[in-house]
């Protein structure tokens, strides 16, 4: 038995989290601890892995009772999901289902635990980030890209490899102490291809393949969050024979100034002056659809929540969307003239002045309470 961190633990979660629970830990810790976020940084690697490792596990019912019965032990061995990991690729294709389907999936390999499939020669994958504002997220955007990518020239031919005869894998035979063992490795002439060149094309490397520009377009949905990855399938580099890698897209959403994220809520602080506390009126603020004017009541409390609803972002793959939650500050001056300072010596202990708080002008905490629950 290995002496491994527990699934619990390294997600950091109860184990009676709920499903819900599990992977809004995972996705923290993914988004975290990811490596395009954190370039050389082998601990965050190996943190990116361990969660990964654990949230497999555990989203999986039928694992996760194996795990809380018997830990670790339970895939140890033959398991199938042998302890030491999963690769990047694997990886993120199982962020189809913690980021939605838009992300990931699709791919011609099918993630874990599917046995041995024959990997045809992949090209690489290639990564853009793609920046966008509150205004893409809200709306969905098409953004294009340039993208500089190895493709095959039209006047490079392929011809069967003679090491493998085209299947791509050599096997290899050797004695050892346990027996014969014959393990199957990819050909090392073609790279697994099952293809030789047989004339490379003018300015191709030496894999007949030459560097191009070409502008992809990418299309991404509305409601999507700052580390997600996309993955536009067949964009990565092109293999001498074989399938394109893809084109694994982060993204990168900005921040805004004024409009603070949380999911699909925004928040905006609002600060209006003793004056427009007492009086009312309407004041000017930004939503991600531009700026519109809202009503503040006569008596407004500092610390009262006006939602705005539907002025929130969409929910990724969803229908509904977040509200906008306008925080009203009321500004205290810092500093009062003398005349200033003679009114509120004179109103200081009239009634209206005295803090009267009912029932519906709950406090900050309370409100805050009621908001997530
Ligand atoms: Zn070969």
């Amino acid at each position: 038995m290995s002496s491994k961190q527990d699934y619990y633990e390294i997600l950091g979660i109860s184990k009676n989290a709920t499903a819900a629970e599990i992977k809004k830990a995972y996705r923290k810790l993914a988004i975290k601890y990811h490596p395009d976020k954190n370039p050389d940084n082998a601990e965050a690697e190996a943190k990116f892995k361990q969660a990964a490792e654990a949230y497999e596990i555990l989203s999986n019912p039928e694992k996760k009772a194996k795990y809380d019965q018997f830990g670790h032990a339970a895939f140890d061995g033959s398991g199938g999901f042998g302890g030491s990991g999963m690769d990047m690729d694997d990886i993120f294709s199982q962020f189809g289902d913690i980021f939605g389907s838009a992300f990931g999936g699709g791919g011609g390999f099918g993630g874990f635990g599917g046995g041995q499939q024959r990997r045809r020669a992949k090209g690489g994958n290639l990564r853009i980030r793609v920046k966008l504002n509150l205004k893409d997220v809200a709306k969905g955007v098409e953004k294009k890209v340039k993208v500089s990518r190895k493709k095959q020239a039209s006047d490079t031919t392929y011809t069967t490899c003679t090491n493998c005869n085209g299947t791509g894998q050599v096997t290899k035979i050797t004695n050892t102490i346990l027996g014969r063992m014959q393990t199957a490795t990819a050909c090392g002439v073609c790279g697994g291809s099952g293809q030789q060149i047989e004339n490379r094309g003018k300015g191709t490397d030496a894999h007949g393949l030459k560097m191009e520009e070409e502008t992809v377009s990418i299309k991404i949905p509305a409601g999507v969050e700052d580390g997600m990855q996309m993955k536009v399938p067949g964009k990565g580099n092109e293999a001498p024979a074989g399938v394109a890698g893809d084109l694994i897209v982060l993204i990168e959403v900005e921040e805004n100034p004024n409009l603070q994220r949380d999911g699909e809520n925004l928040h905006y602080d609002l600060y209006i002056s003793f004056a427009d506390a007492a009086l009312g009126g309407s004041k000017e603020i930004e939503t991600v659809e531009g700026k519109v004017r809202i009503k503040i009541e006569p008596g407004v409390q500092s610390g009262k929540i006006l939602r705005l609803r539907g002025k929130g972002l969409p929910k990724l793959n969803g229908y509904n969307s977040g509200d906008l939650l306008v925080h009203i500050n009321v500004w205290t001056p810092k500093t009062l003239s003398k005349e200033q300072k003679n009114f509120f010596e004179k109103m200081k202990d009239d009634a209206n002045f005295i803090p009267d708080p009912q029932k519906s002008d709950k406090s900050f905490f309370e409100k805050v309470k009621d908001m997530f629950s």
